[in-house]
């Protein structure tokens, strides 16, 4: 088995990959931030489609097929528990592509809509 792409020591299948088969959902802001990064290492756009919430959710969506994402850290989060119906996360995804390694710094706002935690 391989190591999950959002690096957290899990194999895919434990971690991100039930999430995107459906099989399980995440409880989470968190681990739906990490899924979703899994999900651009992988290019499964589908699921990047159904985690997005409705009033920011793309017609559809190309992944730029030059650019290979290389690692994720997450920095803070903010609320996003099972406790909670919204979240921040602030991460860091590297990636490399033709004109070398870069780094994406953004602060994602998650909300729960009917107990399922989608990325605005
Ligand atoms: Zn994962």
């Amino acid at each position: 088995m391989h190591d999950c792409p959002c690096g957290s020591g899990r194999t895919y299948g434990a971690c991100c990959g039930r999430l995107h088969a459906g099989t399980a959902g995440a409880e989470t802001a968190e681990a739906l931030m990490r899924s979703r990064y899994s999900a651009f290492a992988l290019g499964d756009t589908a699921y990047l489609l159904r985690t997005w919430h409705p009033d920011t959710r793309p017609a559809r969506l190309d992944l730029a097929g030059e650019r290979r994402w290389t690692g994720l850290e997450i920095v803070e989060t903010s609320g996003g528990t099972a406790f909670h119906s919204s979240g921040t996360v602030a991460f860091r995804a590297h990636y490399r592509d033709p004109e070398g390694p870069g780094v994406q710094e953004e602060t994602s706002e998650f909300l729960r809509i009917e107990g399922a935690w989608h990325y605005r």
